[in-house]
C-alpha cells in the first residue's frame, strides 16, 4: 500500500479552548500553535493515517468567529477536496453551531465528512476533553463503507461521544464537557467501545452530483427575541433598521406571539416592505405550529414565515446564505420552507 493510500484527513485548527493555554501572568487562556497541539496529543502520531494539517494564523476565539472566515473555511475544503477522506475542523466551542450550520449550506453536494470538535478544557491539562473529541473525529472523517463511499457525508459536530448534525445542534452548557445538544434530530453516531452509526439518520448524497462551494452571504439580519412587556417603539426601530432584510422572531411555544393590534401591524407592514421574518420558538425542543393557536394564526397573515424545528444557529445563517445569492423575496420565503441540508423536520 503506498502512503496515498492511507486514509487521509485534513486538520484544520482555527483556534478554541482545544488549542490553548493559561498565560501564567495574567492567568487568561491564549491560543498556542498547532505545533504544540501535536506534541500534546502524541496518539495522532498512532493512526495509520495520512493526517496534514492547516492552521489559522492566528488562531482565534471563536467569538471572533466571522462569515468571512467560514467563506476561508470553504475555500480550505474546496481546494483540498480530492486529495483527502475527510475534514476535521478543531474550533471553539461558542460559536461552533455557527460555523456547523453555515458550512452546511455552503458546501453543497457534500460527499466527504466534516466534522467539527473542541473541547471545554485546552488539551495540555490532565482532565482535558480534547484529547478524545480530536482523535474519535479523526475517525470518523475517515469512515468509509466498502464501497468507499463515505460513512458520514455530512458536516457535523462531535463533541462527549456524541455525532450530531451541525445545523441541528447548539451549545448548551459553559462548563460540561457535554456542551451541545441536538433536540429536535437524533444522535448520528455514539462513540463507545466503537463507534456506532445510525445510517437510516445520515444524509444521503446525489453521487451524481459534484462538490459546489458557495462564498457569498449578506448579514443584514436581527433577531428578536420576545419578552412580556415589549414595547412597540422598541420593535418599530428594529423593524425598521436601515438596510435590515430579514429577521428571525424568536417567539413562544408553539409559536406564539402576542395578539396586540400595533405588534401584528408591524409585522405585516415589515413584510409588504419585503422583510423576511422567520418564526422559530424560544423553546429549543419541539416545533413552530402556528395553525395551533389564534396568537399564530395572526403571524401567518401577517406574512411570518414558518422555521419549523430549526436551531436559530440554522435560521440565520440559511437567511445570510440565500439573502448572499441574490435570491428574490418570493424565492427565500420558498426555500425557508425546503430543508436543503437536512436543517428541519418537515412536518407531517
Ligand atoms: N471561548 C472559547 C471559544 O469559543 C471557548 C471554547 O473554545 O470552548 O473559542
Amino acid at each position: 500500500m503506498s502512503y496515498s493510500d492511507y486514509p487521509s484527513v485534513l486538520l484544520i485548527y482555527t483556534g478554541g479552548t482545544i488549542g490553548m493555554r493559561r498565560n501564567p501572568e495574567t492567568g487568561a487562556l491564549e491560543a498556542f500553535d498547532f505545533d504544540q497541539l501535536q506534541e500534546h496529543v502524541p496518539e495522532l502520531k498512532r493512526f495509520n493515517y495520512r493526517i496534514s494539517s492547516y492552521q489559522f494564523n492566528p488562531p482565534i476565539d471563536s467569538s471572533d468567529m466571522e462569515p468571512s472566515l467560514w467563506t476561508k473555511l470553504v475555500r480550505i475544503i474546496t481546494d483540498n477536496y480530492e486529495e483527502f477522506d475527510g475534514f476535521v475542523i478543531l474550533h471553539g466551542t461558542d460559536t461552533m453551531a455557527y460555523t456547523a450550520s453555515a458550512l452546511s449550506f455552503m458546501l453543497e453536494n457534500l460527499k466527504k465528512p466534516v466534522i467539527l470538535t473542541g473541547s471545554q478544557l485546552p488539551i495540555d491539562m490532565l482532565r482535558t476533553d480534547g484529547k478524545e473529541n480530536l482523535i474519535a473525529s479523526i475517525e470518523i472523517a475517515a469512515a468509509k463503507h466498502e464501497d468507499g463511499a463515505s460513512i458520514v457525508p455530512e458536516v457535523c459536530i462531535f463533541f462527549e461521544n456524541q455525532l450530531l448534525r451541525g445545523n441541528r445542534t447548539t451549545k448548551i452548557n459553559a462548563e460540561n464537557f457535554n456542551a451541545f445538544r441536538s433536540y429536535n434530530y437524533p444522535t448520528l453516531a455514539t462513540a463507545g467501545i466503537h463507534i456506532k452509526y445510525e445510517y437510516d439518520r445520515i444524509l444521503k448524497p446525489d453521487y451524481q452530483k459534484s462538490l459546489k462551494s458557495h462564498y457569498l452571504y449578506d448579514t443584514n439580519i436581527a433577531i428578536l427575541t420576545l419578552f412580556p412587556g415589549i414595547q412597540e417603539n422598541i420593535i418599530s426601530t428594529v423593524l425598521h433598521a436601515p438596510g435590515l432584510k430579514a429577521i428571525v422572531l424568536k417567539t413562544y411555544g408553539s409559536g406564539n406571539a402576542p395578539q396586540k393590534r400595533w405588534f401584528i401591524d408591524l409585522l405585516k407592514d415589515a413584510t409588504t416592505r419585503g422583510i423576511i421574518i422567520v418564526n422559530i420558538s424560544q423553546c429549543p425542543s419541539g416545533m413552530v405550529e402556528m395553525e395551533r393557536y389564534e396568537t399564530g394564526l395572526h403571524l401567518l397573515d401577517a406574512g411570518v414565515i414558518s422555521g419549523y424545528d430549526s436551531t436559530v444557529e440554522s435560521v440565520i445563517t440559511k437567511l445570510m446564505f440565500l439573502l448572499g445569492h441574490g435570491k428574490s423575496e418570493e424565492e427565500i420565503r420558498h426555500l425557508m420552507t425546503v430543508p436543503v441540508a437536512g436543517e428541519f423536520t418537515i412536518p407531517v
